[in-house]
């Protein structure tokens, strides 16, 4: 065998690399692969499972038993998960998901890997996933909360109200579910990295997200609502939907089932945003030397010093990494949050 490596290396040339423009916020955007099949095959279909041929109740999964519309255990999942790729990855300011989805922002001066996207998106991908897996047993030794349907709601003064479903004995069932891992369906996400130029399309990138999430959770919640408590199939849910508007779902759910869309749990109408906030620091002298340095006087990306460069990262690293559910769409939020986008 030749021990010159220089014989092969000529393959290296078959390498296409993209390498992200310079100064350009870089989102990372990873999807779950296939988790419709993870929910709750009881509340997809309402003929009972065990009328389906066992064969056929493998092959149309359920598998983890998710509830429907939304399974707070694999939202906090999702969310830890988030958090620990913050932990790792420190040029990441904001991130923001919903359902199987988590978008990770990396400030406009990053420099990892050279700014090559496949090497950042499997880098943040595999991070997460290890996470996620890692993660998973904590979030899925307990069984879903009994009546889950709509999970707790919470009413206001900080105390929650179980709804239970009535005459819907399977969901039960399914609360029950054992959800261990299994090799056969072990989760994994794909990922994608754009590149946005302005703040202003930064912004818009995330608005579009958590408006998609609101969509989503308004739709989910009234079709399950319509098919769980109302007893209507799927088609005839889908069907009794289609061309409602939002305030026609709120009215719907509102006359018919007595659920006021907006007691629903914020995590489940906004999402979830995980991002550094320097303000969560003890008001310490120490917290307010960070919060300057990286709000106010940073210079441009190109012209900063090694050594500043440096204390940014440090100042990032320092920062609580923290989980909220609140709107990323009014400028607020932003303006609230002056080192997210300078
Ligand atoms: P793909 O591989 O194309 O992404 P998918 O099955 O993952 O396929 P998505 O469009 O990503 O399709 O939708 C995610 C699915 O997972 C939806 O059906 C959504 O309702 C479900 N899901 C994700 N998270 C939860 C959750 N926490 N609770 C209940 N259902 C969830
Ligand atoms: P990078 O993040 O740049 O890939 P790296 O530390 O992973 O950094 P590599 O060039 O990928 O660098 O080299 C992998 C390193 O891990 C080598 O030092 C290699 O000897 C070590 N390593 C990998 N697998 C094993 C193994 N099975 N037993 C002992 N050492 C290993
Ligand atoms: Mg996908
Ligand atoms: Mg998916
Ligand atoms: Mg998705
Ligand atoms: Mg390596």
């Amino acid at each position: 065998m030749a021990d010159e490596t220089w014989i092969f290396e000529y393959v290296r040339q078959f390498e296409r690399e993209e390498y992200l423009l310079p100064n350009t916020w870089i989102v990372v955007r990873i999807d779950g692969r296939g988790f419709h099949k993870y929910v709750s095959f009881t509340n997809l279909c309402k003929n009972p499972i065990r009328l389906a041929p066992l064969w056929l109740q493998a092959r149309i999964s359920n598998h983890y038993g998710f509830v429907k519309p939304n399974d707070i255990r694999a939202l906090d999942l999702m969310n830890a998960a988030a958090q620990h790729v913050l932990h790792v990855l420190h040029d990441i300011m904001i991130s923001y998901g919903h359902s199987d989805e988590y978008s990770f922002v990396f400030h406009k001066s990053c420099t990892l890997f050279e700014r090559r996207s496949a090497k950042i998106a499997s880098t943040v991908v595999s991070t997460f996933t290890a996470a996620y897996i890692h993660l998973w047993p904590r979030y899925f030794a307990e069984p879903a909360p009994t009546g889950t349907f709509l999970a707790r709601h919470s009413n206001g003064g900080g105390s929650t109200n179980v709804i239970a479903i009535e005459g819907n004995p399977q969901s039960q069932e399914t609360s029950r579910e054992k959800a261990d891992l299994a090799i056969s369906h072990l989760p994994t996400f794909d990922a994608r990295c754009i590149s946005y130029p302005s703040n202003h399309n930064l912004k818009d990138y995330l608005s579009w997200r958590q408006a998609d999430c609101h969509i989503n959770n308004l739709y989910n919640t009234t079709f399950w609502a319509l098919v769980l408590k109302g007893g209507m199939s799927n088609t005839e849910a889908e069907e009794f939907l289609k061309g409602t508007l939002s305030s026609d779902k709120n009215e719907i759910l509102w006359s018919r089932y007595g659920i006021n869309y907006n007691n629903e749990k914020e995590i489940f109408k906004k999402g979830s945003v995980v991002l550094r906030e320097y303000k969560m620091l003890e008001p310490t002298e120490a917290a307010r030397r960070i919060d300057i340095d990286v709000a106010s006087d940073l210079p441009k990306e190109d012209e900063l010093s090694k050594t500043k460069r440096e204390k940014i990262r440090k100042a990032r690293q320092k920062a609580d990494v923290v989980v909220r559910h609140i709107d990323i769409i009014k400028d607020d939020f932003w303006q609230q949050r002056p080192w997210l986008l300078t």
